[in-house]
């Protein structure tokens, strides 16, 4: 979050006031920041110096046009799990050379449609998909590059939803079955084994799972070399976590050192190309969601803030009970403070505004407060308008609000507007990527009329 700085009490992005963002383009609006995309992103490629390593951009995080173009100009590749993604790759001007294509259920019209593309690699979790592809492959006079996606039987520890490395999940071909697979794959005229892959799960924030998972993948990377099946990438996925409140992940240096060392240690560990699918660890910390707050008001003896954005605009609150920060864009003494304040104060880390204080100052109530502009200070659930008691994107938070207020939910770069939908006849937020004091648009709010544009009514 070091891109979203206070200054005499105003929240920027980069050099421009997030009030101004507001005023701009409205809200609720994705905010991010560009040199917090494309440091982060380099981050992994200095720390790959001098080695064969593609970090491809996991799409499914933040799939924006801007965002991918951004990356590509990076020189990254791309992770992708759909058609959808891979079009928007190639929209975008990504590389297909340069992308893997993941996921557990790809159809055969997505199969053909990433073979005439021309992607590096498909990523195929089981034996199943090897005859399917190998047919589809075949049916183009093509071979497709395979890797297998093995399933390490290594917990994350992370939440079970975005566990995926466990012997019991959908994905990937069990550790056991791997070589079995294997055989078919390279018996398998049409197809052409190039490397192996898993992907644990994501926001894990210790190094030990990845080593595991990677020691897992050197034992069948040697059974295979015993069997005469050479490797030429190893891809570790991705699922490197970021800091939403309190959490120290590893650095992404750190990271990438761990594996290099562990890989040193290994017989034929320096010839593999090294491929990561990160999403999170680019885009998670470069952005976040402008709200407006709507309503103030109490039930029950709790405070509750409304804004303008819901569930449907950021779901992870509701399906994960995910922590996100919440940042006030004016902090409510900033007037006053001014003078003192002059220098920039990093916004987030360390949760502090994380732990609701149980002994809130809460003497006035909300709903007097209505038609006044004097903040109230409390300990709020912040809420959005959607028809669901799950619709909340933050609770227990000490914060002094006025209704009109603008908050920044932090940490929201990644699975955020990716994950958006339009329920409740809601249309999506606009997104934003700031480059110094300037900002771009790069996705217009959604219309209504957009929303139902599709839909017929029956036959009189
Ligand atoms: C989601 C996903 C990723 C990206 O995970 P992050 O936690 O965002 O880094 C990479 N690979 C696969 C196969 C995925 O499903």
């Amino acid at each position: 979050m070091d891109a979203f700085t206070y200054r005499h009490g105003e929240l920027l992005a980069e050099e421009l006031a997030l009030t101004d963002i507001a005023e701009r383009f409205g809200t609720p609006t994705y905010v991010y920041s560009r040199s917090a995309i494309v440091e982060a992103f380099s981050e992994f490629q200095r720390a790959a110096a001098g080695r064969k390593v593609l970090v491809c951009y996991a799409l499914k995080a933040n799939s924006n046009l801007a965002v991918i173009d951004l990356l590509a100009r990076q020189g990254a590749g791309f992770d992708i799990v759909s058609a959808g993604e891979l079009q928007r790759v190639l929209a975008a001007g990504g590389d297909p050379g340069k992308t893997v294509f993941s996921g557990v259920g790809k159809s055969e019209a997505e199969m053909r449609m990433a073979l005439q593309a021309g992607v590096r690699c498909f990523n195929v979790e089981s034996e199943s998909e090897l005859h399917h592809l190998n047919r589809v492959a075949a049916s183009l006079g093509k071979r497709a590059p395979v890797s297998l996606r093995v399933n390490p039987d290594v917990d994350a520890g992370t939440h079970p939803y975005i566990s995926t490395g466990l012997r019991e999940n959908k994905f990937g071909i069990a550790h056991e079955a791997a070589l079995a697979a294997y055989r078919t794959a390279a018996a398998l005229p049409n197809l052409q084994v190039v490397g192996i892959d898993c992907h644990i799960g994501s926001q894990i924030t210790d190094t030990a799972p990845f080593l595991a998972a990677l020691d897992k993948v050197l034992e069948l990377v040697d059974t295979l070399h015993a069997e005469g099946i050479e490797l030429h990438h190893l891809d570790l996925g991705g699922g490197l976590g970021i800091r939403y409140s309190d959490e120290t992940p590893p650095s992404r240096a750190a990271l990438l050192a761990a594996v290099f060392e562990r890989l040193q240690r290994h017989p034929r560990g320096q010839q593999y190309e090294l491929l990561f699918e990160f999403g999170r660890s680019i885009v998670g910390n470069a952005g976040v969601l402008l709200t407006r707050v709507e309503y103030l008001k109490e039930n029950g003896g709790r405070h509750f803030a409304v804004i303008d954005a819901a569930m449907n605009d950021l779901m992870r609150p509701a399906l994960y009970e995910a922590w996100h920060e919440v940042l006030p864009v004016r902090q409510p003494n900033a007037g006053a403070s001014a003078g003192v304040d002059s220098g920039s104060t990093r916004a987030g880390g360390h949760g502090s505004q994380g732990s609701a204080s149980p002994t809130a100052p809460t003497t006035s109530s909300a709903s007097a407060a209505a038609n006044t502009a004097q903040p109230i200070e409390a300990v709020y659930d912040i809420v959005g308008p959607v028809c669901e008691s799950g619709d909340w994107l933050a609770r227990g938070r000490t914060l002094a609000l006025a209704e009109g207020d603008l908050l920044a939910i932090g940490s929201a770069g990644a699975y955020g507007m990716a994950m958006s939908s339009n329920y409740n006849t809601r249309p999506r937020a606009a997104e934003v990527i700031v480059d110094g004091a300037q900002a771009h648009l790069v996705r217009e709010r959604e219309s209504i009329e957009s929303l139902f544009a599709l839909e017929r009514p029956l036959p009189r």
